[in-house]
């Protein structure tokens, strides 16, 4: 049996599996139960005034109210400390959340950001419509073009920001290379993870100083839960940011992560609810299993499809005809997870193809034990003007698939069967 099986020492476990199934919760329960329990008590009740004073003023470790903490929702977060390397780890109600609270602490009115404009669409329409009518700038980049990327960036640049994969291109940035820039000119990289999980790639040798992460999709462990998680791996140093530059440095914290502890996250409330983090702390524990078999079969799937004569194109960064086959292997042992998109002739044969299927299911969501099939472009994109589409590269003749943890053989003749109907 290995020594380190137990609470805080869980987390110098040199195995990833080993890592996610022992952090966080913190023996002994009074009853011996083996999970945390799930607190879902709005407030705790302390000894004395000066104890509860400490508490509030950060003086010491404890929970005061579930809006700003909880023990619970500090487990989830611990395991994922313990998943990812991270020096600090906040749990908030959804991925969105994640990804505002972040862009929150770290903008001010008359800096501005660097991003893709390849997005998942409520992040592109945070990002356009909701961050810049505070008056925060977003300069879109394309992120393949390095030195487009380095000309963009001025002395009111607060961070960069794009998605490890696209979706749905299924484009991967060459992050190394693009961390070169980066920390040349000393500005934060912050990209949202949510479509690889850590076991999957290296985010400090990529050089991610921030992740942002639905929770939902992977790690919430059969859709059973919106989440999200914003990871700080604590190596930047924020004295650069405008806004976080000003703050005194906590100890064993980021400026970064002091800023939404003691402001952000408390003061916009979308905490993550102790039964969420019940769930999420369960399906985390099977992530690396799920992740490694639902991507077996998604490159199976894509290797199959892009032989079929009704398919125009496959985008999955695996194959042979993509473009970012090399970067994909370089970041992701080859791996790049269980999200691929097809190309039929028309959106009348996507239509078609989608409504035939039986075992696959219509519906948004990434990662759910389910396979899953979407047309993004009159769904997650339907609400978007045709010009803003057109910006984005979201094109209607494209049909996103989820790949779940059904038999592969199963899946292929669903598939088959649809695409017999076009
Ligand atoms: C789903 C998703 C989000 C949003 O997460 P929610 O948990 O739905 O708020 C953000 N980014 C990516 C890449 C996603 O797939």
């Amino acid at each position: 049996m290995n020594k380190c099986l137990k609470n805080e020492e869980a987390e110098h476990c040199a195995a990833f599996s080993t890592r996610i199934i022992n952090a966080g919760f913190e023996k002994p329960d009074v009853y011996g139960a083996i999970n945390q329990p799930v607190y879902r008590n709005a407030s705790f009740e302390f000894p004395d005034s000066e104890t509860i004073a400490a508490a509030f003023q950060h003086r010491a470790d404890l929970h005061t109210y579930s809006r700003i903490s909880n023990p619970t929702v500090a487990n989830f977060e611990k395991k994922i400390k313990a998943a990812s390397g991270a020096e600090n780890v906040i749990a908030l109600a959804s991925g969105m959340a994640a990804i505002s609270n972040t862009f929150w602490a770290v903008t001010c009115a008359g800096s501005n950001i660097i991003a893709s404009p390849h997005l998942f669409g409520n992040t592109f329409s945070f990002l356009k419509s909701t961050l810049s009518s505070f008056g925060v700038e977003v300069r879109f980049v394309d992120v393949d073009d390095l030195q487009q990327i380095a000309a963009a960036i001025d002395d009111n640049t607060c961070a960069f920001f794009a998605e490890i994969i696209t979706n749905p291109h299924l484009e991967v940035a060459d992050l190394p290379e693009i961390s070169k820039i980066l920390k040349n000119k000393n500005i934060p990289m912050i990209i949202d993870t949510t479509v690889i999980p850590w076991c999957g790639f290296d985010a400090k040798k990529a050089g991610i100083d921030v992740e942002v992460i639905s929770t939902t999709k992977y790690i919430s462990g059969g859709a059973t839960s919106i989440g999200g998680a914003i990871v700080d791996y604590g190596i930047y140093d924020w004295k650069a940011n405008q806004k976080l530059g000003i703050l005194p440095k906590p100890k064993g914290m980021s400026r970064f992560t002091f800023k939404l502890r003691s402001e952000i996250v408390r003061n916009l409330g979308a905490c993550m609810s102790p039964d969420t983090a019940y769930l999420q702390s369960l399906g985390m524990e099977s992530l690396q299993l799920r992740y490694e078999q639902m991507s077996r079969t998604a490159y199976g799937l894509a290797l199959y499809l892009s032989e079929h004569p009704k398919v125009v194109n496959v985008n999955y960064p695996k194959l042979d005809c993509s473009p970012y086959k090399a970067v994909s292997e370089k970041l992701f042992k080859g791996n790049p997870g269980a999200m691929f998109t097809i190309s039929l002739k028309s959106k009348p044969d996507c239509y078609k193809f989608m409504d035939a299927l039986k075992i696959i299911r219509r519906a948004t969501n990434l990662f759910d034990n389910k396979t899953l099939v979407i047309h993004p472009e009159s769904t997650i994109f339907g609400t978007f003007p045709p010009e803003i589409k057109k910006f984005m590269g979201v094109e209607d003749n494209l049909v996103r698939f989820s790949v779940g943890l059904e038999d592969i053989e199963d899946l292929k003749q669903d598939i088959n069967n649809g695409l017999d109907v076009i």
